[in-house]
């Protein structure tokens, strides 16, 4: 198997609009990507999901609310080999936490659905985007 990852797609909402988190990483072609991460030994992936979110963007487990039913795996290949990366939708219910990145990113945005699509870029986590905001529209 190749390396697994998990991260989390935070939202928040303003004046009933959603916005989307999204890194710029500092590495590589600086592709934008929500908050994610390798799993360490003896780690489950929503801890290392927490956890990476915690490191990469400064955001507590109790800033946010995870849907704990919106679990999505991506795969894809890095240099030729597999990568799995899974995620779950996160609010941020803490409105004064305030995203701090880390030295692996270089800026941060929060978009709509349609920005966030863009910059994401990739066709499957466009789609995971579009998922968790049908998800947004029917459960919330
Ligand atoms: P990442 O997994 O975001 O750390 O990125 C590692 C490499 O995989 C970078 O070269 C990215 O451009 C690329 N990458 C990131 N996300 C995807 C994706 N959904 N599909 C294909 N390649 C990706």
């Amino acid at each position: 198997m190749g390396k697994v990852a998990a991260g989390l797609v935070v939202f928040r909402r303003v004046a009933e609009k959603i916005e989307y988190l999204l890194l710029q990483t500092s590495y590589g072609i600086h592709h934008w990507t929500p908050p994610k991460g390798h799993v360490d030994p003896g780690e489950s992936d929503i801890e290392t999901a927490y956890r990476e979110t915690v490191e990469e963007a400064g955001l507590q487990e109790s800033d946010l609310k995870v849907f704990e039913d919106t679990k999505t795996t991506l795969n894809y290949e890095v240099k030729g080999k597999p990568k799995i990366v899974h995620y779950w939708l996160a609010e941020l219910i803490n409105p004064s936490a305030q995203v701090k990145l880390s030295h692996e990113h270089q800026d941060l945005r929060w978009l709509g659905l349609k920005e966030a699509c863009e910059l994401a870029g990739y066709a499957d986590m466009q789609q995971v985007l579009v998922n968790y905001d049908n998800y947004l529209k029917k459960n919330n």
